[in-house]
């Protein structure tokens, strides 16, 4: 087979790739509460009607993954394809102008929840391990899918699961997560979730000579944390100029503004909860915070910064929610090159190696010490109303995934 015949393959499949990705949209996995059965039978079907099947691997009840794997014809790398199948929540269904879970199809593009992050992920990822499959004969190594269902609340009983009790390490992962195709990710940056707790005495409204407040104690911790995105970060030798060279492409696809973010701690007070009622002095003001640690920087030194911020007050603790280092494939590795090369003879340009602002599950797989690239659509409207991708857009990076995998993977060339 040739690159060219792959290639044709995919567009002849597209009217079915299309309805394969409306029936996934079709069967709602918002996550929370997390049931993605109905959205795991959906690719078990399709799996099924290509001659394959998957073993479904369910730590958690209703939160299924699937694993499936076929070998090449001689010995080669273990290549792993993940997605995932749960999404964000939709709990602002009045302000979408399609059914969330409809699957409309309006001005080339997929409409629902999960079209962009990423349902057209996962499908193509299922579409490129048959496509795979069916050419395993040129193959060498061995080919594993790997569809999870909790990467929207950690991937633990996910990603981390199945690394820990399956056959998924590999030696390369390829991931289709969204961020836009003109664009191939080898790292990411690490999170560092707090929960600032202030207790106080507390008492009536009027006493307030009796007891400190704790919402204003906590105020004070919050017009502190600024300080933690003054951090000083010291990119890599290789990795600075490479990053340097994509601002512009990264601006545009993310907002003006994401390519200094992305080399910076970031500070989100993403919920506060203090106090009980007007007249009543708060005793315990709780103040969740998500600080983002860019390449160069450490979770460490950002929990140094914020136990300090919380040590200048007696009535403040601070308790770890979750930790993540961020993490990056070397960018040179040949996963990236075969991305790029793939990109190029399906978009006819040059595309940009970065790291990404937000976490997948492909940080799973780079702690675990294996490289880890992902390439996908342009996130369109995630976690907001109108989710929805772009039909040539996505059958696009369906191309690069399958002409990637296919290069990496095949014996001869
Ligand atoms: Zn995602």
């Amino acid at each position: 087979m040739t690159e060219q015949t792959l290639l044709k393959r995919i567009d002849e499949d597209r009217d079915t790739l299309v309805a394969l990705l409306q029936t996934l949209i079709r069967a709602p996995s918002p996550n929370p509460p997390g049931d993605t059965r109905q959205a795991a039978q959906v690719l078990l079907d399709y799996l099924e009607s290509r001659g394959l099947s998957a073993d479904v691997i369910e730590p958690q009840p209703n939160a299924p993954n699937l694993l499936a794997s076929f070998a090449g014809k001689t010995d080669g790398p273990h290549l792993v394809l993940n997605g995932h199948l749960d999404t964000y929540p939709c709990d602002d269904a009045d302000r979408w102008t399609h059914d969330p879970f409809g699957g409309d199809l309006a001005d080339g593009a997929v409409y629902g929840r999960g079209a962009s992050d990423m349902k057209a992920g996962t499908v193509a990822i299922a579409a490129v391990f048959a496509y795979l499959h069916e050419q395993r004969d040129e193959l060498g190594g061995r080919v594993t899918f790997a569809a999870v269902s909790d990467e929207e609340t950690g991937g633990t009983w996910g990603a981390q699961y199945l690394l820990e009790h399956h056959d998924v390490r590999g030696d390369c992962l390829l991931n289709s997560e969204p961020g836009g195709p003109t664009t191939v990710r080898f790292g990411e940056k690490g999170s560092l979730k707090l929960r600032f707790k202030v207790r106080t005495m507390g008492c009536h409204g009027a006493y307030t000579h009796k007891s400190k407040s704790a919402n204003k104690i906590a105020a004070s911790v919050v017009r502190a944390l600024p300080a933690i995105a003054e951090l000083p970060v010291k990119t890599g030798d290789n990795l600075g100029p490479m990053l340097a060279g994509s601002e512009t492409e990264f601006d545009r696809l993310h907002a003006a503004g994401a390519s200094e973010v992305l080399r910076q701690y970031t500070v989100n007070v993403g919920l506060v909860r203090g106090g009980v009622k007007m007249n009543m002095l708060p005793a315990s003001c709780d103040c969740d915070v998500d600080i983002r640690i860019p390449i160069g920087g450490s979770v460490d030194a950002a929990l140094k910064a914020a136990e300090e911020i919380a040590a200048q007050h007696e009535e403040v603790s601070v308790e770890v929610l979750s930790r993540d280092d961020p993490t990056w494939t070397d960018p040179g590795h040949r996963m990236v090159a075969a991305v790029q090369d793939a990109a190029a003879k399906v978009l006819g340009q040059p595309i940009h190696a970065v790291t990404s602002l937000g976490a997948t599950d492909a940080r799973f797989w780079r702690a675990a010490g294996v490289p880890a690239v992902t390439y996908g659509t342009t996130a369109t409207n995630v976690a907001m109303a109108d989710e929805h991708t772009d039909i040539d857009e996505w059958i696009g990076t369906i191309k690069v995934h399958a002409l990637a995998a296919y290069n990496y993977l095949r014996t001869t060339s």
